[in-house]
């Protein structure tokens, strides 16, 4: 067995371009952990901008025979794909939990999620259809049509190996783009058992290429003049950077960024239901979810009941490995990432927010090297505490109090965030008011996590999206194409001929 710590090539996660694994030509590499035993158990490639220029070419390359293959032929391939995806389920949600932490089954579920999105790109000869209409001016038609861009590129977050991945190819490669996608370092692994089944299905070779890596190759892919569009998720500094960047370089982008999800509590609300959501909201994934809710916002008398609530479910988590059966949370993904998130309770304390559950110093036996983080609970946060303004991506809710709806209201538009959030009453009226002023992209009534089905778009506003479409749905395929109008006259059937007058058609 080889030692993951030397880089020998066995052990190193290769690229996958032109429909096989492909070695990088850069030494770099970086290390795969198992965030629920600590050890490194392969390495990753750190592509450099000579690997990124492979991948591209070969997109490049592919580009116009996967153009003019026929949406309905491209589609059927999807379904293929679609049948293979279900298939290896297990062995994609195992992938997941290795190399991010999470539990078998949220893995299992976030799959699912993303093969979502490949049944609705499976519809791309409906949904890229024109219009057509006849007679606009005297013996003049005029129809619309969606093209595609060319090459297309992906950098997706390390806490949804597979679903954020399928956000975007499925959908990239439908439209009749070709793909490079760059995962997160941490959890390479799904993206090329992903690619290998796309392969399988049919996908002709260099349509679909994977790189690794950091900054390096990220920055490759940012001043390719090959690629036309990016789309990115991950933090808000690095979403801001990659669209700014493209922005400059004339790429087509969109930059989905970090998230702070708060969730208002109203009096009348079942607090029972509530609290069972919330906590699963909250710690699910061990809060490292773009959508978990992370600041809670009582309203009056719900806050002591509610709270009392939260600590006795959060206090009975079961926290181990994510393989192990029956467990509702795992590891956080590095030792940083959990000495960060553990930090950030200290500096809960230390700014005087009252420490309700403290999961600082859990130890799961059997895995003292884990990256484990018990559940923690903060009550009465204010609005200028560390632990409500930033992103903290960990198993650590924060509860605020606020007297009225509209307190609620004013304080979450008032953060730069928004990405998610819900309200919970019994009362249409509250939530119809909260549906129709909170700024945010994506709500939910009564629905903690309101991630929109795939045949919807997904996206936040603010510093929580950068660019103008979201992800999937139809946003993604007007992304993922580019419209063209035609407007049509044919001899015989109009006499007049062109002037030098503005043309009116009338
Ligand atoms: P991250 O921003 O550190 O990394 C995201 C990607 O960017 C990775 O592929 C990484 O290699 C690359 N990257 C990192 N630093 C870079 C740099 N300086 N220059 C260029 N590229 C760089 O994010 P993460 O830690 O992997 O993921 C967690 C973050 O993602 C959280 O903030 C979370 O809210 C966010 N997220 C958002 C959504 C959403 O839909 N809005 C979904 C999932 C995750």
């Amino acid at each position: 067995m080889n030692d993951p710590r030397e880089p020998s090539r066995a052990n190193v996660v290769p690229m996958w371009v032109g429909g096989r694994q492909r070695p990088a030509a850069s030494a770099r590499t970086g290390e795969v952990t198992n965030p629920a035993t600590g050890r490194v158990t392969r390495r990753v490639a750190f592509c450099n901008a000579a690997d990124v220029d492979e991948a591209v070419k070969s997109a490049r390359e592919a580009y116009p025979g996967w153009r003019d293959t026929p949406p309905l032929r491209r589609a059927r391939i999807l379904m293929k794909y679609r049948e293979l995806l279900e298939a290896h389920r297990p062995e994609l949600a195992r992938l997941v939990t290795e190399e991010h932490g999470k539990t078998l089954a949220d893995a299992s579920g976030s799959v699912q999620r993303g093969i979502e999105v490949v049944e609705f790109a499976t519809g791309i000869p409906h949904l890229i259809k024109g219009e057509h209409s006849e007679e606009v001016g005297t013996g003049v038609d005029c129809h619309s049509l969606r093209q595609p861009l060319g090459v297309c590129a992906g950098v997706t977050p390390f806490n949804f190996p597979v679903m954020v991945p399928l956000w975007m190819f499925p959908v990239a490669i439908a439209c009749g783009n070709t793909f490079v996608l760059k995962p997160s370092e941490k959890v390479p692994s799904a993206s090329m058992r992903m690619a290998e089944l796309l392969k399988q299905a049919g996908l002709p070779d260099g349509v679909f290429n994977v790189v690794h890596g950091d900054k390096e190759a990220v920055d490759a892919i940012l001043a390719h003049p090959d690629i036309k569009a990016l789309s990115f998720v991950g933090s808000t500094p690095i979403a801001k950077y990659i669209y700014e960047t493209c922005a400059k370089n004339g790429k087509r982008v969109q930059a989905l960024g970090g998230a702070k999800n708060h969730a208002v509590v109203l009096p009348d609300a079942d607090l029972e239901f509530t609290a069972d959501a919330l906590i699963g909201a909250a710690y699910g994934s061990a809060g490292e979810r773009c959508m978990a809710i992370s600041a809670v916002v009582a309203v009056g008398a719900a806050g002591d009941p509610l709270v009392a609530k939260l600590r006795q479910k959060a206090q009975a988590l079961r926290i181990g490995p994510g393989d192990a059966d029956g467990m509702d949370m795992g590891p956080l993904v590095t030792r940083a990432h959990r000495d960060k998130v553990a930090a950030y309770v200290d500096r809960g304390v230390a700014e005087g927010a009252k420490l309700v559950l403290d999961g600082r110093g859990l130890k799961v036996t059997e895995h003292e090297e884990g990256f484990f983080l018990g559940a923690s609970l903060f009550d009465h946060v204010r609005p200028d505490m560390t632990i409500y303004r930033d992103e903290i991506f960990g198993p650590v809710l924060v509860v605020l109090r606020a007297k009225t709806l509209d307190e609620a209201i004013r304080l979450i538009n008032a953060n730069p965030y928004a990405n998610g959030t819900a309200v919970f009453t019994r009362s249409g009226g509250a939530a119809r008011r909260f549906e129709r002023e909170i700024e945010v992209g994506m709500v939910g009534v009564n629905v903690p996590i309101p991630v929109p089905i795939a045949f919807f778009s997904f996206g936040g506003w603010r510093s929580s999206l950068f660019g103008d479409q979201h992800m999937h749905g139809m946003e993604g395929v007007r992304f993922y194409t580019r419209g063209k109008v035609v407007t049509t006259r044919w001899p015989g059937t109009d006499t007049a001929a062109p002037g030098f007058n503005m043309p009116t058609l009338g």
